[in-house]
């Protein structure tokens, strides 16, 4: 069982950016540290259940406490990198702006900054994760509890398509704590912006629709305080399940910085490193969202019906 943990002091060399990797035992000490190039040797000679040599597709959760970041990173690596994003956040607000039955049943519990039953993010979660196949993909904001992980890591176990990668992003609480409040959102993207190291181009609007911004209505300091007893209740748990899969192929890696800037770097060193396949974007304007493909396939539907 090993986890490869980088930091976010890591020296520049020759250059390039090389995150201090060190690979040691979940929990063990810092002592025991060794600069490693980063290789993610497991995960590159994993083998899938079928005892073929597993292709090299970026199957990747990200976690952090609410706050840290996730979201911030994930769109970076939707943007620059040909990999998709489902972020069950999103789905959930979604879900609530549509008026969807899952979203009626879920909007107090998410306006007040609850968990969700791990059985409806299971429906939400695997009906989305069948139109991912043979992509690279990433979750964000799934699995929250020890539950959700073991049967999403089954499920995709059973269908030969294991995890080949987990990021758990660390944050201070006191630096969290001290920009939720600059946060502000494009809901229908999921788009996130910080007034004081993020803002958008025209003050409250966002970027590329020009729609206005919102606070999210969990966003203030007493429920972010609640949603963070939870992190450390539900998701702790889930990173040591991660970290006992790493014979599996599964690799668990904790990138530490202040912002997302600092971690960004560190993120896109791994990837490069680790999944060869994983190439750049050409085309910027290609659909990059998991909500962008869910809606194309809706409006082909639509086209289909109409003409049949
Ligand atoms: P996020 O945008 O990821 O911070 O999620 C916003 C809210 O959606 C959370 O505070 C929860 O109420 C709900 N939620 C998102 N993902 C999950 C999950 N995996 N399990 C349970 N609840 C979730």
């Amino acid at each position: 069982m090993s986890v490869l943990l980088a930091s976010s002091s890591s020296p520049l060399r020759h250059g390039r950016y090389v995150p201090a990797v060190l690979h040691r035992a979940f929990g063990g000490s810092s002592t025991s540290q060794k600069a490693l190039p980063f290789s993610l040797r497991n995960a590159r000679e994993s083998i899938a259940e079928d005892g073929k040599p597993e292709s090299r597709f970026v199957r990747m959760l990200m976690f952090g406490k609410p706050g840290a970041g996730k979201g911030t990173l994930s769109a970076r690596l939707v943007k620059k990198y040909d990999i998709m994003s489902l972020s069950t956040g999103d789905l959930l607000r979604q879900h609530i702006a549509e008026r969807t039955e899952i979203g009626q049943i879920t909007e107090g519990i998410v306006a007040t900054g609850g968990l969700i039953s791990d059985d409806i993010m299971l429906r939400v979660v695997t009906s989305r994760l069948e139109l991912l196949h043979n992509k690279h993909w990433l979750l964000d904001g799934f699995p929250r509890t020890l539950g959700q992980g073991k049967l999403l890591d089954d499920h995709l176990r059973q269908r030969g398509t294991p995890l080949s990668l987990v990021v758990n992003i660390d944050v201070a609480d006191e630096i969290i704590l001290g920009r939720i409040s600059d946060r502000w959102v494009h809901l229908p993207s999921g788009r996130v912006y910080n007034l004081s190291y993020n803002p958008p181009k025209v003050a409250g609007l966002d970027d590329e629709t020009g729609e206005p911004l919102t606070k999210r209505p969990d966003d203030n300091p007493e429920i972010f305080a609640r949603r963070l007893e939870k992190f450390y209740a539900s998701t702790s748990p889930l990173l040591s399940y991660f970290a006992s899969q790493a014979e599996n192929g599964t690799s668990l890696v904790t990138l530490k910085g202040a912002t997302s800037d600092e971690i960004w770097p560190q993120l896109e060193n791994i990837l490069n490193s680790a999944f060869p396949s994983l190439k750049e974007r050409q085309d910027h304007k290609r659909r990059n969202s998991l909500s962008d493909a869910v809606l194309a396939r809706a409006e082909a539907d639509t086209t289909t019906r109409s003409v049949a």
